[in-house]
């Protein structure tokens, strides 16, 4: 059965963040494409969270149509990164298949990488990205207003994305002053009545500066909390976000592709 149960076709969509490396989602990588595919998504962006797995989503991305890369290390990875490592992602980074750098930025919530020694990864990949005219895709957990901060003082536009946006309206507000698109995965369906301010904001953001993603094989959406995530998923989170917003799914849809494949400068062809 290629159809994902729950997940009621929507075209086009595309998952602008999954890790398809992870092994959830690899082990049966032809199945998750297929319910992808079935399900009305019709490219995806694989992202990198070390060297190591850079260079897989890279791979993956030359080897199935309608996937692509970003590649970089994550702010709890950089901790065991190496000079060579990110000699590795900046060699990478120079690839056809690569549309953004990432995932960089902050975290305060797991803590694993020193604080400073995160804002020095984000900084490099802040610079690559600039240099190279690609977006950047930045993850922040319990530090938007340092990531701010941090992204205030190169005193420049940014181009990229705030993935997964949980923040407050005034922090949206600030990401977009700086030129970044925001996107929405699962949390905007959970019931939990705290999130009632998030899907405030993502009912009042301007529609082009919207993205969805899955960031599968986490975040899976209700009522499929707590099994792994995949990028079919991102159906129900659209869904969810057009009803919030008081549109028409497809036109969400169209909104959402449209804003990804300017941002990423993702060409209409090949999709999965
Ligand atoms: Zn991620």
């Amino acid at each position: 059965m290629t159809r994902l149960e729950g997940c009621e076709p929507l075209s086009p969509v595309i998952d602008t963040h999954a890790h398809l490396d992870d092994g959830r989602l690899r082990a049966d990588l032809a199945g998750t494409l297929a319910r992808a595919r079935s399900a009305g998504v019709v490219q995806i962006i694989a992202i990198g969270t070390t060297a190591a797995d850079s260079a897989e989503v890279v791979a993956l991305a030359r080897s199935n149509p309608g996937v692509f890369a970003s590649v970089g290390i994550h702010p709890n990875e950089a901790v065991d990164a190496t000079d060579g490592d990110w000699k590795a992602v900046a060699e990478l980074a120079e690839g056809p298949s690569v549309v953004a750098i990432g995932e960089t930025g902050l975290d305060r919530h797991w803590d694993r990488t020193p604080f400073d020694l995160q804002r020095i990864w984000f900084a490099r990949h802040l610079d690559l990205a600039h240099r190279l005219g690609l977006p950047v895709v930045i993850h922040a957990r319990d530090c938007l207003a340092d990531l701010i901060d941090q992204l205030r003082d190169l005193g420049r536009p940014v181009l990229g994305v705030q993935h997964s946006f949980a923040g407050r309206w005034e922090e949206a507000r600030a990401l977009l002053d700086l030129g970044l698109h925001l996107s929405f995965a699962g949390m905007l369906t959970y019931t939990n009545r705290s999130l009632d301010p998030l899907r405030d904001v993502a009912a009042r953001l301007p529609l082009d500066r919207i993205l969805i993603e899955t960031d599968s094989p986490y975040l899976s959406p209700h009522p499929f909390r707590g099994r792994p995530n995949e990028p079919a998923r991102v159906t129900v989170t659209a869904r969810r976000l057009a009803e919030l917003r008081g549109i028409d799914p497809r036109q969400l849809a169209h909104a959402t592709t449209e804003n990804a494949r300017q941002l990423f400068r993702l060409p209409d062809r090949p999709s999965l």
